[in-house]
């Protein structure tokens, strides 16, 4: 099943002479339990893709789809309460709010939304993510691979049909972004997460199944089982 889809998705930005079309007419399915990694130059759409199908940037033509929910079709309100339901987002900036332990930082979209964690989902999220005995701990008391972590165990933790990530490991060291890139793949295994993520670095594409390849705001290649070689 499409955990996500695209259909003839177009973006245009501006108009007359500063317009940009930054996605010409894109079409892709991210299916249930699939890690998909976009790849592209600089400017090719990787970001406005994953913002217009995470509903937090509107599209211009086509069709952009939640599980069976068209994102054009909500309100504001629906659109809110739909990307706090079904969609989990992992900044390469870990948003972590300093004042609140690792633990709070994991539960507080819930807790925002007045949800109740499932307490055997989150052990789960907590031992997957390796963060069991800093859950006390502040952000500053934590490593960068430690809090890019506490920034995947909190995307995880409502237990979001899709998961959107953006440079997750940029900001980390190669030895704390294979962890973070493991985790991910593993609860792609695990616990069947579907999983979008922005890259343009190779061996973290090699983690994902498949590379979707944009280039001005075109979907020009497609490949499945990646090896960093291979994507280079
Ligand atoms: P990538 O993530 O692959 O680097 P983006 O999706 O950020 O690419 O950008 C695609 C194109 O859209 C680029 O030409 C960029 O300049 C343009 N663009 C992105 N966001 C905006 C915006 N808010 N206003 C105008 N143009 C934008
Ligand atoms: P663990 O050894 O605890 O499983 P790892 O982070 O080493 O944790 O691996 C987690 C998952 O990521 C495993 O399924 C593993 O096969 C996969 N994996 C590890 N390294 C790579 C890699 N370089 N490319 C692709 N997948 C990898």
């Amino acid at each position: 099943a499409a955990a996500a889809r695209a259909t003839d998705l177009s973006k245009v930005y501006g108009e007359g002479e500063t317009q940009v079309i930054a996605l010409d007419s894109v079409s892709v399915e991210f299916r249930q339990a699939e890690f998909t990694a976009i790849m592209g130059p600089s400017g090719s759409g990787k970001s406005t893709l994953m913002h217009c199908m995470a509903g937090l940037d509107t599209i211009s033509s086509g069709s952009a789809r939640i599980g069976d929910v068209e994102l054009t079709t909500l309100k504001d309100k629906k659109l809110t309460q739909l990307r706090r339901d079904k969609i989990g987002f992992i900044f390469q900036a870990f948003n972590l709010l300093p004042t609140l332990n690792a633990l709070e930082n994991i539960t507080l979209p819930m807790d925002i939304a007045g949800r109740k964690a499932d307490q055997a989902w989150l052990d789960q999220v907590v031992a997957t993510v390796g963060l069991a005995g800093r859950l006390k701990h502040r952000p500053n008391q934590l490593s960068g691979g430690q809090q890019q972590r506490v920034a995947v165990a909190r995307a995880l933790a409502g237990q979001p049909e899709i998961i959107f990530a953006d440079e997750p490991t940029g900001n980390l060291d190669s030895r704390s972004g294979a962890e973070v890139l493991g985790f991910l793949r593993n609860s792609v295994r695990e616990m069947g997460q579907t999983i979008v993520m922005v890259t343009h670095d190779p061996v973290a594409a090699s983690y994902s199944d498949r590379v979707v390849f944009l280039a001005d705001g075109r979907i020009v290649d497609e490949l499945r089982n990646p090896t960093a070689d291979g994507v280079l």
